[in-house]
């Protein structure tokens, strides 16, 4: 690769619509540009990247005895029909339609498509287990493309499927991916932690995250000393014991105006209507939270949920726990429609599938039996105290909507919870039967007995792991790749007027390249030594070999990226300095 005729333009300002560093440096150094929102073109810099992230992910697949195979993106309606989700997928699916009129998409995933070639040739147990994967472009309307390649709306997936004919054989093989993913991320040099996951829409029973811990990252993931790591929208509540309730005094109705946050509510009650045994606090009271609920055949459903006053909704779990369903605000013409409901003062009296509203009620797990609560009369101005859960109101059922807060403890008592943030680099489900039963399919048994096959389905964001690496490997001059994930081994940069420094950089690059290092080479005329280091910092090959003024003396500089050290080499000794420096 030559500097001089790589079609490559470096900029010197960050894009306006780029937050992250990853992705403000990938398009200032020339590896990808926006070709629509959340959608970018590989330059030649990027495409060398990419093929090297994919190379170490396909040998690890290889070595796991995983085959690689090649699906069309463009797949027709009828096999996604057959599991629900044409419908499911909901907004995030791109639908399309031939010349004539049939229904296509492009895939946000290919269960299905894998499901059906192992039904098309395979027939009996002999020929299981079977792993199959595909290194492939996936395509999904993202609601919010973000970060560039981090989160785009056409992306690299490797996708892997496992075929079982029983659970025993499905454990084994979501075990074999768990290590396979171990070694590929640990190549890649990203850190990452492993992570329950709830399974959502894919359905399935045992499912993990990889993530790769990052302020910048969308997830956030809980852990306790004694080793539970959860994505937060996996983690469950410990339901406390029911309380007894037959000394609790009845509900009454009280006259709190002027209370329109949680804490003057609080400040109200104590004031005005103390608690014997100690003051009220925020925990004390019910929050009445409404949203609507967007179902994938696109019917609208109001839902409330009731969560102690002391903690938010998080919508993200709350949406988790309904998906497929998608969650939109509950805007006015919604309270129009909903006159039970008085603003800013509504109560478990107006909600539930059997009160006046209609809408269904869904608690947080906390609001056990007996417990005693401060909300809303559905009165304006006027609050109900000491109302009682099980004896005065119940919800239409239970749901993981509050926020999981540093400190709240372990599902399974392993300690209290400390939150950090992340990046999901890779996901692994054990599906099940889902898909096979949907698309039946069967294998012959031992016995000959007709079998529904178990799948698993094992995904990594093959550009989303290498904006990853960009992210946590970079400087305030640029990109620091990774030794064996940069776009080259070494940039040799030629410098000054002289002809020799020229000739001399061309032969160390072609001495490299024979054996079989890989050279970027900027033979540049009339570019100033100030711009090609620049431009070199910025596109952060970890070797820079500067071939210069100091070729008088008979010597050239090693520049190590990473570190900044630089030392003079010797002439005759450069290409096994850089080689040794290369294979280090
Ligand atoms: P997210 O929660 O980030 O939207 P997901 O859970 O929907 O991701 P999966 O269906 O589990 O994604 O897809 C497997 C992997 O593909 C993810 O772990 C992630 O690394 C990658 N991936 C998913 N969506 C995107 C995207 N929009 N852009 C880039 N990579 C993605
Ligand atoms: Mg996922």
């Amino acid at each position: 690769m030559r500097m001089s005729t790589l079609f490559l333009r470096t900029l010197r300002e960050d894009p306006a619509e780029a937050e992250v560093a990853s992705h403000k440096l990938l398009v200032r150094a020339g590896y990808v540009r926006r070709a629509a929102p959340g959608i970018y073109t590989w330059l030649p810099l990027g495409l060398k990247v990419l093929r090297r992230v994919e190379a170490v992910v396909r040998e690890e697949m290889d070595a796991a005895g995983f085959q690689e195979v090649h699906f069309p993106a463009l797949l027709p309606r009828e096999p996604y029909e057959a599991t629900n989700r044409w419908t499911e997928y909901g907004d995030g699916m791109f639908r399309l339609k031939d010349r004539k009129g049939a229904d296509y998409l492009l895939a946000p995933t290919h269960e299905e498509m894998f499901t059906l070639l192992v039904k098309d040739l395979y027939s009996s147990y002999k020929d299981l287990p079977l792993a199959i994967y595909q290194i492939q472009t996936k395509y999904r309307d993202e609601a919010r493309p973000r970060a560039g390649v981090l989160r785009g709306r056409e992306f690299v997936m490797k996708d892997s499927y496992s075929f079982d004919v029983d659970d025993a054989g499905l454990e084994l093989s979501y075990e074999k991916h768990r290590e396979a993913y171990v070694r590929v991320f640990t190549r890649l040099g990203l850190d990452f932690v492993i992570v329950s996951a709830v399974s959502g829409a894919m359905g399935g029973s045992r499912s993990e995250e990889f993530l790769h811990p990052t302020a910048i990252g969308e997830d956030t993931f809980v852990r306790s000393p004694g080793g539970y790591a959860a994505n937060v929208e996996a983690v469950t509540t410990p339901v406390p014991p029911a309380l007894p309730h037959d000394d609790a005094p009845a509900a009454h109705v009280e006259d709190t105006p002027d209370t329109p946050t949680i804490e003057t509510l609080v400040a109200a009650a104590n004031a005005s209507h103390p608690r014997p045994d100690r003051p009220w606090t925020a925990a004390d009271t019910l929050k009445n939270v409404l949203v609507v609920l967007r179902h994938p055949d696109g019917t609208r459903e109001p839902l409330a949920v009731g969560v102690p006053g002391d903690r938010e909704v998080d919508l993200k779990r709350l949406e988790a726990s309904l998906a497929p369903a998608e969650l939109e605000a509950f805007g006015e013409a919604d309270f129009a429609a909903h006159p039970a409901l008085v603003k800013g003062y509504i109560g478990p009296g107006a909600l539930g599938a059997e009160s006046a509203s209609g809408i269904r009620y869904l608690l947080d797990p906390r609001v056990v039996e007996g417990t005693r609560w401060i909300t809303g009369a559905d009165q304006p101005g006027k609050h109900v105290f000491d109302l009682v859960a099980g004896r005065d109101f119940t919800g239409d059922g239970f749901v993981e909507a509050a926020e999981v807060r540093a400190g709240d403890p372990a599902p399974d008592g392993s300690g209290p919870l400390e939150l950090a943030r992340g990046i999901e680099i890779g996901h692994i489900f054990a599906l099940g039967r889902r898909y096979a039963e949907a698309l039946d399919l069967k294998v012959l048994d031992e016995n000959g007995k007709q079998v529904v096959v178990t799948m698993g389905s094992y995904g990594i964001g093959v550009t989303r792991a290498l904006a990853a690496i960009a992210e946590g490997n970079h400087d305030d001059k640029g990109l620091v790749w990774p030794r064996g994930l940069a776009p080259a081994d070494v940039h040799v940069v030629a410098t000054g007027k002289d002809a020799e420094v020229f000739t001399t950089a061309e032969r160390i690059a072609s001495q490299l390249q024979a054996d079989g290092v890989e050279v970027l080479l900027d033979d540049r005329p009339k570019v100033s030594p100030g711009v090609k280091f620049k431009d070199a910092e910025l596109i952060g090959v970890p070797t820079i070999l500067v071939v210069g003024k100091g070729l008088a003396e008979g010597v050239v500089e090693l520049r190590d990226r990473r570190t900044g050290e630089a030392r003079q080499v010797h002439l005759a000794e450069a290409v096994r300095a850089v080689t040794d420096a290369v294979r280090g």
